[in-house]
């Protein structure tokens, strides 16, 4: 019997059990990276998990990287994989020294700067909104020429964090700084060269629902496997808290966003391994694409949407990809499942958390698949702009789109956080 081949899993979330499962399902044995803020204990408790090794990738790549050598001395493993968008260069460093399969470190930077992916855009034809890049909180009297409204954001950020729509001019001083505060106290920028240099871009408004596009890419051939729907998301902060899949538009705007999402993979050298492209489509219908992460959104759960409603096993197949092997789907045809519905409940206005309110029903409920709770109780969050991790998630599956949205309405209405009382 062939050997289970093994994989080694860089910072993904244990809590989040989607490429956990997935590896079980498709027999890959994992090495896991725990995420620093991760604890041990629960990250080895996944079945496919058959070794813990602890490297310092956030604060010393260096040593982390030499490491990770060592250990493919003693005994190889067979790929690579990042689990959260932070340890993507890092990922894809390791790969190249030790000649495993995965993203050159030249895309792998691209993919983690918005000002570079603006500018490859842009080169490549493709759609983009207007843009200025400010490398200093002074610098930001260069976006006035800007069509406002505007958004401000973190050149290399996450989860919407410190990510502002800014409506009129007399307003951009105030939100750049506020954005470049929050770049300081979350160490976007940090200095070793593992993570790109801070800085802040400022961009047109793109007025228009939200979708995302989750993709496989096999030797430079893009698959976009799954399109989910995100909505109306209109600021001024962007939490992030409902998507529906497979999102239901006409044909001819799927393909349009299916084009811009392959071009884009093609203009920023992404060759290998899997993507999360989040879009609007302006006007209802115009795709412009927003940013392109080289990881499965969202902690892994975009891998569940695409699972339910396209049939391909996302997860499994980046994993395989990563291996060095084709993913199934290049030659078997997936047969979708049902429609699917995520909703991570909103933060509101932030505190100490005692509890989510509303949670029993919804765990009883047949059509709910998942619900995950990653933030204690006693952990303060924090309300947008600033992010500390969304609460709880649950997806769920039903017979269609119009279930689902029904579903999460309702779990718009029940589920609250609920805070300590202040004194
Ligand atoms: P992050 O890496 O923090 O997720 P994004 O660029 O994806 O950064 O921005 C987060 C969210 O902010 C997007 O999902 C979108 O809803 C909104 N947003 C960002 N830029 C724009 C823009 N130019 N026009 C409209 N909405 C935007
Ligand atoms: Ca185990
Ligand atoms: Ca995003
Ligand atoms: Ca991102
Ligand atoms: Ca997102």
């Amino acid at each position: 019997m062939p050997q289970r081949p093994k994989l080694v899993l860089a910072g993904q979330l244990s809590v989040y059990p989607w490429v956990f499962e997935a590896a079980e399902r498709a027999g890959i044995d994992l090495i896991l990276v725990p995420r620093g803020d991760d604890s041990a204990e629960v990250a080895g408790r996944a079945k496919a998990v058959v070794e813990l090794l602890p490297l310092d990738v956030d604060e010393n790549p260096e040593s982390a990287l030499s490491e990770l050598v060592d250990r493919y001395r003693r005994e190889p493993f067979d790929g690579i994989m990042a689990g959260n968008e932070r340890v993507v260069p890092f990922v894809a460093r390791a790969a190249r020294e030790l000649g495993l399969a995965g993203l050159t470190e030249e895309a792998a930077a691209v993919v983690r700067d918005k000002r570079v992916m603006r500018q490859r855009l842009r080169e490549a034809g493709l759609g983009v909104p207007g843009f200025v890049v400010i490398e200093d909180p002074d610098g930001w009297t260069d976006a006035l020429t800007l069509r406002f409204p505007v958004v401000v954001k973190p050149a290399n950020g996450h989860s919407s964090l410190g990510v502002i729509r800014v409506d009129d001019k007399d307003s951009l001083e105030q939100a750049v700084a506020r954005t470049w505060k929050l770049i300081e106290a979350h160490h976007l920028g940090a200095a070793d060269g593992s993570t790109p240099e801070s800085g802040v871009l400022v961009e047109e408004y793109l007025d228009g629902p939200e979708v995302s596009a989750e993709s496989l890419v096999y030797q430079g051939q893009v698959r976009v496997c799954g399109i989910s729907w995100k909505g109306e998301l209109a600021g001024p902060y962007f939490e992030e808290t409902t998507l529906r899949a497979p999102a239901q538009l006409p044909a001819e705007i799927l393909a349009a966003i299916e084009a811009e999402v392959i071009g884009a993979h093609h203009a920023f050298g992404v060759t290998e391994g899997t993507t999360h492209t989040e879009v609007r489509l302006v006007g209802g219908v115009r795709p412009v694409l927003l940013e392109m992460g080289a990881r499965i959104g969202g902690g892994g759960f975009m891998h569940h949407l695409v699972h339910l409603s396209s049939g391909i096993d996302l997860a499994a197949e980046a994993m395989r990809i990563h291996l060095g092997r084709e993913p199934l789907c290049w030659r078997e045809e997936p047969v979708p499942v049902g429609h699917v519905a995520a909703y991570q409940v909103a933060v509101g206005s932030g505190g100490r958390m005692k509890r989510i309110r509303g949670l029993d029903s919804v765990r009883n409920d047949p059509r709910v698949d998942y619900v995950v709770e990653a933030v204690s109780p006693g952990t303060l969050v924090v309300p947008y702009p600033d992010h500390s991790g969304y609460p709880v998630m649950v997806i769920s599956r039903h017979e269609s789109d119009a279930e689902a949205e029904a579903y999460r309405a309702h779990l718009a209405r029940t589920l609250h956080v609920e805070y300590e009382e202040q004194d």
